[in-house]
C-alpha cells in the first residue's frame, strides 16, 4: 500500500493544503488538497473519493474534481455518510455555487454519491473500507482501509479524545491521528473535538491497554501557525512511548 499526503493541515496557504491523502493513485481519502496536487490525468486516475465528514477542509475540492472529471466523462464516485452526501447536494452542489453534478447528463450523472453506514463494511475496487465513528463537532467517522495484502491504516479524521469504542473495532499497522493544536489550547480543541499531543498521548495508552500493541503513528490535519510547539510536543509523547510519531507534510509518502 502507498499512500501520498497532498495535504496534512487543517489550513490553506503557500506551504499548506487541507487534510487529503491518496492511496495506491486511485482512492483519494477525503477532498480539502485534492486538486491542486494532482495534473487533471492522475485526478482521472481516482475511482472514488471517501470523505469523514462535510466540513469545510474536507470537502471543499468536490466541486473543482467533479468539473474536471465532468469535462472527461468520468463518473466520481463519493463515499460518506448520508449527511454529508447530503451537505455538499444543498451547500456546493446547488445549481447555485456549482453545478449539480450528481444530476447531470441526465441519466449518466458524473457525481454518484455511496452512502456508507458506521460498523458497515464496503468494498471499493480492491480496497475494504470500514467506517468508525469517532468524536468530532459535526457527525463524522474514521475508516479503517484495508488492501488485499492484509495491510490495514486507520484514518481518524477529525476527532477528539475518547476513542476506547473505536479502538475496539480496528486493528490497523498504521494509525493516521488528528493532531490539530498544541498542549496549550486543550479547552478549545475538546470543544471543538480535535487533539493536542498530550491528549494523543492518552489515546495511544488507551489504544495499547486495549490492543495490546502500539501501530505507526503519524499526525495529520495540523494547524500551520502552531507547527513548531506540535512538533516539540509529539517528540515528548514519542519518547514516553517509546515509539517514533511522525508528522505529516505535503509530498510525504509512505509505503507499507
Ligand atoms: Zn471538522
Ligand atoms: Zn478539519
Amino acid at each position: 500500500m502507498n499512500i501520498r499526503i497532498l495535504g496534512a493541515h487543517n489550513s490553506e496557504s503557500s506551504s499548506s493544503s487541507c487534510v487529503t491523502f491518496i492511496i495506491d493513485d486511485k482512492l483519494a481519502v477525503e477532498a480539502g488538497g485534492l486538486t491542486a496536487h494532482l495534473s487533471i490525468s492522475e485526478q482521472r486516475d481516482i475511482e472514488a473519493v471517501i470523505l469523514t465528514h462535510h466540513h469545510m477542509d474536507h470537502v471543499r475540492d468536490i466541486p473543482t474534481m467533479a468539473y474536471n472529471f465532468y469535462n472527461a466523462g468520468v463518473h466520481l464516485n463519493i463515499y460518506a455518510m448520508a449527511v454529508v452526501n447530503e451537505v455538499i447536494r444543498t451547500h456546493l452542489l446547488n445549481a447555485l455555487i456549482y453545478p449539480e453534478f450528481q444530476k447531470i447528463p441526465e441519466g449518466q450523472p458524473i457525481v454518484r454519491f455511496m452512502p456508507v453506514e458506521p460498523y458497515e463494511e464496503q468494498w471499493i475496487n480492491g480496497f475494504t473500507i470500514l467506517p468508525v465513528p469517532v468524536r468530532h463537532a459535526a457527525a463524522s467517522v474514521g475508516y479503517q482501509i484495508s488492501d488485499t495484502h492484509g495491510i490495514a491504516i486507520f484514518y481518524t479524521g477529525d476527532t477528539g479524545p475518547d476513542l476506547a469504542e473505536c479502538w475496539r473495532h480496528i486493528s490497523p499497522q498504521l494509525l493516521m491521528i488528528d493532531v490539530t493544536m498544541p498542549d496549550g489550547h486543550e479547552d478549545f480543541v475538546v470543544k471543538t473535538g480535535h487533539l493536542t499531543p498530550r491528549l494523543l498521548e492518552r489515546e495511544l495508552i488507551s489504544f495499547r491497554d486495549i490492543k495490546g500493541y502500539l501501530p505507526r503513528v503519524v499526525a495529520i490535519h495540523i494547524d500551520a501557525s502552531h507547527e513548531t510547539e506540535i512538533r516539540e510536543g509529539l517528540a515528548l509523547v514519542g519518547e514516553h512511548l517509546s515509539i517514533p510519531i511522525d508528522v505529516a507534510y505535503e509530498g510525504m509518502l509512505l509505503e507499507l
